[in-house]
């Protein structure tokens, strides 16, 4: 019997907004800054996931 633990932890999408340079999560906001309004933004992060920790138990 096996046991594997995997922890996946998911870095949520950061945007940066040229116009008033700002940042702001994109998953929320999507391309329009919700500071200024403005469309001249560019994705910082995004959609990225890191497999941060595996444990693996092995019992018998
Ligand atoms: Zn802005």
């Amino acid at each position: 019997m096996k046991d594997a633990k995997i922890v996946i932890e998911t870095i949520q999408a950061v945007t940066h907004c040229e116009a008033c340079g700002k940042d702001y999560p994109t998953v929320a906001h999507g391309k329009t800054c919700p500071h200024c309004g403005s469309g001249n933004t560019f994705l910082l992060t995004g959609n990225e996931i890191i497999i941060k920790q595996i444990e693996a138990v092995e019992s018998e």
